[in-house]
């Protein structure tokens, strides 16, 4: 594999995950105590909050998984301001609406967040120019030089 920048073809690059996860501050154990972390079910929303990070790392983070059960309860805390406007039925639209986007997150985590997490992981950053690509396997124009 041709690790060389796509850009400037510096040999001076990285594995992006590795900047990003060096420039997190791994504090997550504090903000996921919902009870829900390492169920499998994602609440992404614990990781991002009280993390800090660097830009760069905040520029480059690590793809989310979709909130399931967080979303859900996001929902169903609008639902009952809009019951104020309009009554119990609001409830029981949110319910449907907190469902079907509950759904909808789930499939994300389950069908495309494999995908963009393996597209992001395998990219490189290079140290010089600072252009994000991600290498390629074949077709490269100096594969030859690879020992
Ligand atoms: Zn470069």
């Amino acid at each position: 594999m041709n690790l060389d920048c796509s850009n400037c073809h510096s040999e001076n690059t990285q594995k992006l995950s590795l900047i990003v996860n060096n420039g997190t501050m791994d504090n997550k154990s504090q903000t996921a105590g919902l009870g829900f972390a390492g169920s499998g079910l994602g609440l992404g929303v614990a990781a991002s909050k009280g993390t800090s990070t660097s830009k760069l790392a905040k520029q480059y983070a690590e793809p989310e998984k979709m909130p399931v059960i967080g979303g859900f309860f996001a929902i169903m805390m609008l639902s009952l301001i809009a019951t104020i406007f309009f009554g119990s039925i609001a409830i029981e639209v949110g319910v449907y609406i907190g469902i079907a986007v509950s759904a909808l997150s789930l499939l994300n985590n389950l069908k495309s967040y494999p995908k963009q997490y393996a597209s992001w992981d395998a990219k490189f950053i290079c140290l010089k120019c600072s252009t994000v690509f991600t290498p390629k396997d074949n077709h490269t124009t100096n594969a030859e030089d690879e020992a």
